[in-house]
């Protein structure tokens, strides 16, 4: 048999996803499965965003449609970005694509030569490395230990951006961690990148509408609008808006960076399809008090799952303020016994595999996210799981010997 390309040696699929099929074969077996793993809203969007997929149906010119992104999309993703403080783009500066994630990766392609510097924080979402490993690119991990509450200082980054990475990748609210950067962090972090013209900057923001405890969201952009011909902001409806099977991703920046995708698109995908433009359209321009309610909800679960971290003895987690993540640091287990199933606790994914099949629960290793001393907690399970799923997982740690 033919081989395949070398880079697909690189390629693997989402950790994630890995332990969310394993949940589901273990469903499948009739097993009481509780799921913490997989990050999708437990919400979906208005009847607006239906309305619009259905008349759009019903007009749809099944034609292939802009390499950019429908104009209509591109006037609801500005006022979007107005909304957040973003303003002074226009269309050319923005593109489309098939969720963040394609997004991602077609910045990526577009900005990173093999062998080119690819920094980013650890812990980190999974996609990033596999993008980097995939483009061959040198990846410049910057660890970001949950004794430094997650986050990325001033003095790292300079240190990170003086080896000149061709681009340097920023999460904030973070998956995994939900940390969110206050903003005088965040002014700190934009001098230091003031200082380095040689570095594209990604923010990976789509997670922004998601800030709990008043501490607002901001962007380099807020602080240093100065920046602009080099940062690249990104964003998506699958997280703010209920929509992650829908695939809709954006990017505001430099108009010769939109561009470019705009060409990756030309080659990879044509167009975000009619009916999902105009159910992001929707979604963008219509009553934004779904993603405002939504936030009330995650605090008031994160403040439960963060309650019940707290009675586990050695069990460490910085607070998080956004998304619907936590992230503890869960390495008192290791080297322990579960005692009931006899299975022993060597690390990070052994402890998953044994809270899955003992208890039922699953959650991803944070190996997957590159910090193997902690586990990702996705607290968007239906309402009724979270009490008894968490109470599972809390007798997990009072069975380890
Ligand atoms: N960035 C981060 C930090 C994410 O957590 C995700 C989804 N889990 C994405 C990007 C991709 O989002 P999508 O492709 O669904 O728009």
């Amino acid at each position: 048999m033919p081989q395949l390309a070398r880079r697909m040696g690189r390629a693997k699929q989402s950790a994630i996803m890995l332990v969310a099929e394993r949940a589901r074969q273990l469903k499948a077996q009739g097993r009481d499965i509780i799921s913490f793993s997989i990050g999708v809203p437990n919400f979906l969007p208005g009847p607006h965003v239906y309305a619009a997929a259905r008349e759009a149906l019903e007009r749809d010119s099944g034609q292939y449609g802009s390499n950019r992104g429908a104009d209509a999309l591109l006037d609801a993703f500005l006022g979007h970005l107005e909304a957040a403080g973003l303003t002074g783009y226009t269309r050319a500066n923005c593109a489309t694509g098939i969720g963040a994630k394609h997004v991602l990766f077609n910045l990526c392609e577009a900005l990173l030569d093999p062998g080119d510097g690819f920094a980013f924080a650890t812990p980190y979402w999974t996609s990033y490395l596999d993008i980097g490993e995939l483009l061959g690119a040198d990846i410049q991990l910057l660890p970001c230990p949950p004794e430094q509450d997650y986050k990325l200082v001033p003095a790292q980054l300079d240190a990170a951006l003086a080896r000149k990475p061709r681009v340097f990748l920023f999460n904030n609210p973070s998956n995994p961690t939900g940390m969110v950067y206050t903003r005088e962090e965040i002014a700190a972090l934009a001098e230091v990148v003031a200082r380095h013209p040689d570095t594209w900057v990604i923010t990976d923001d789509i997670y922004h509408r998601m800030v709990f405890d008043g501490v607002g969201y901001h962007n380099f952009l807020h602080l240093r609008p100065d920046l602009r011909d080099r940062v690249i902001f990104v964003d998506s409806l699958s997280k703010t808006y209920g929509m992650p099977g829908w695939r809709t991703g954006f990017m505001a920046g430099p108009e010769v960076v939109a561009k470019a995708l705009t060409a990756l698109n030309s080659t990879h995908i044509t167009n975000v399809p009619e009916v999902v433009t105009a159910a992001a359209v929707a979604a963008l321009s219509g009553p934004q008090d779904v993603p405002q309610a939504q936030c009330e909800g995650f605090a008031r679960r994160r403040d439960q799952v963060l309650e019940m971290l707290a009675q586990i003895p050695g069990v460490v987690c910085p607070r998080p303020q956004g998304a619907f993540y936590v992230f503890p640091d869960i390495s008192v287990a290791f080297g322990r016994t579960h005692a009931p199933t006899g299975l022993r606790i060597g690390s990070d994914v052994e402890l998953c595999n044994a809270l899955l099949e003992a208890k039922g629960v699953a959650c991803v290793p944070g190996s997957a996210f590159g910090e193997p001393r902690a586990l990702r907690i996705s607290y968007t399970c239906p309402e009724a799981q979270l009490a008894p799923g968490l109470q599972r997982f809390r007798e997990f740690f009072a069975e380890l010997a």
